[in-house]
């Protein structure tokens, strides 16, 4: 690969994808811009027949210390965008502001109200499905109609109607002309029917662009710095390493990945790596007397906001609670085995927001440079206070819903949203990039996706992680 490019980015997944979509409707006709993805393109196809989502597997590609608690990362193009369930909700405006507002974490550099247009157009781009009324503001209405609630989650929406909503979702729930219906299966890793938004099923037309040159198979291994500037990715291809050089460089590789390139460079910084974090899922069955379940028209059909935003917050962890409507989600077979009675039950998902800490980690490995090591030492104090609560939840609930027994509570092993590790600020002492995902000190490298978030919402984060690029991608052109 020679010549030089006027962007290089790194990774296809929704970081890299939303920052390309903005930055071509920008830039002139004769930019170059090079865009590597350490994997293959694993069409839908070849998915479906291996009934995976990546021809990588993980362990070759980093090692994680704990395997009880899970990281999940799907490499190739479209990145986990292949295999994300489609859960597209919004953070909440106080998310923004947890420091201020609630004395706790940290704010963000930038404001729901700044994010809110760009909100509004990824959800166009996804077709996200959503009702009518929503829990935080919004200024144009969902492209696509809510999906039909299960009747636990009816009873709960009838019971807290301000609190309880339809799933804001990328699954869709009408044709999108080139997406099917949801099916309801709750294999939405593998969805059989293609209806949720993926980068293959929406964005592809980006990387054929004239302008753009896109290299699958390509593991970038570090950025190069001169005079302050970056100035030049390598990366391998074929066990061969290349050298390319460009203007800007932009870093979408995830928030395993981006902090991992950032140390192999030797770009330091005392918090690179670290404040790794998800929300804490907090897995729950409940057995009902008459009500059945797993009967609405998508995966999750019901998000609940009894216990997200609030005062509490100062003090435990903010919660967004999700019913599953599929007795094999995550594979995890969930039926009564009371005659006739198989669906009077409800799967029901808790996951609180966790304060980020410093000794949650990605870090390099001196004896695999290739593979970061994730280490992750446990949940805050802050969620667990949040969790101990879920008894008293249960309580909230039964207002609603005729609980007859409940049959486990369980922590899960993952949310599957990895964020921190590169974290965002005003302040270059505390964060590494800016409110625009510019590095504080190298200002033509950008560094996007959810390592910049400086603390968790109990939110999905990849309606936010796309909005974040599109807002990026715009200053761009702006400053
Ligand atoms: C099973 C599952 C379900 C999920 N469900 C939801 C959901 O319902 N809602 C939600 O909001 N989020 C969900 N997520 C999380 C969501 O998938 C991530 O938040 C999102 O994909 C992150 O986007 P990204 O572009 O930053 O990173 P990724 O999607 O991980 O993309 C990063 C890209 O960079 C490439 N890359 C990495 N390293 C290199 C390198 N060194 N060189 C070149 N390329 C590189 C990768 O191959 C990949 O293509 C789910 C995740 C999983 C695994």
């Amino acid at each position: 690969m020679s010549g030089r490019y006027d962007m290089i980015i790194v990774g296809t997944g929704f970081a890299g994808a939303f920052f390309l979509l903005r930055y071509l409707e920008h830039a002139p006709k004769n930019v170059r811009v090079l865009v590597l993805e350490r994997g293959g393109a694993d069409s839908k196809s070849w998915q479906l027949q291996n009934r995976l989502t990546s021809s990588i597997a993980p362990d070759d590609i980093f090692t994680n210390l704990t395997p009880e608690k899970e990281w999940l990362t799907s490499p190739g193009f479209g990145g986990n965008s292949k295999c994300w369930w489609g859960g597209a909700s919004r953070m909440m405006p106080n998310d923004f502001q947890l420091k201020t507002r609630y004395g706790v974490g940290e704010d963000w550099p930038l404001t729901y109200d700044q994010l809110e247009l760009h909100y509004c157009t990824v959800e166009e781009v996804m077709k996200v499905s959503g009702p009518s009324d929503s829990p935080m503001p919004r200024s144009k209405p969902f492209p696509l109609p809510p999906h039909r609630m299960s009747d636990p989650d009816q009873l709960l929406k009838k019971h807290f109607p301000d609190k309880w909503y339809h799933p804001a979702t990328a699954r869709a729930s009408a044709p999108t002309g080139t997406r099917g219906v949801c099916c309801a299966t709750g294999y939405c890793e593998l969805c059989p029917v293609d209806a949720k938004f993926t980068i293959q099923n929406g964005l592809a037309h980006l990387y054929e662009d004239p302008r753009v040159t896109l290299l699958l198979n390509s593991v970038v291994d570090t950025v190069e710095t001169q005079g302050g500037m970056a100035s030049a990715v390598c990366y391998t291809q074929d066990k061969k390493s290349v050298r390319v050089s460009a203007d800007l460089i932009v870093l979408g590789a995830s928030a395993l990945f981006n902090p991992h390139i950032l140390l192999r460079s030797g770009i330091e910084h005392r918090l690179l790596g670290k404040r790794l974090h998800e929300q804490m899922p907090i897995d729950v069955c409940i057995d009902l007397t008459g009500v059945k379940g797993y009967n609405g028209s998508t995966s999750i059909c019901g998000n609940g906001y009894l216990f997200y935003d609030g005062e509490h917050r100062r003090h435990h962890a903010a919660c967004m609670i999700e019913t599953w409507n599929s007795p094999f989600a995550y594979q995890r077979a969930s039926l009564r085995a009371d005659k006739d009675r198989w669906n009077e039950r409800a799967y029901i998902r808790f996951m609180f927001d966790d304060l980020p800490r410093e000794d949650n980690m990605v870090r390099l490995d001196p004896t695999h440079p290739h593979k970061p090591v994730v280490e992750f030492k446990g949940y805050s104090d802050y969620a667990q206070r949040g969790v101990d609560l879920i008894p008293k939840m249960l309580d909230k609930l039964s207002d609603a819903l005729p609980i007859e027994s409940v049959e486990s509570i369980l922590l899960g092993r993952t949310t599957a949203h990895i964020q921190g590790t590169v974290v965002m600020g005003n302040d270059p002492q505390n964060s590494i990039v800016d409110r625009h995902l510019i590095h504080h000190q190298i200002r033509n490298l950008l560094i996007l996706g959810a390592s910049a978030f400086p603390t968790a919402s109990p939110s999905y984060p990849s309606l936010t992680i796309s909005a974040l690029s599109l807002w990026a991608a715009d200053h761009l052109f702006k400053s």
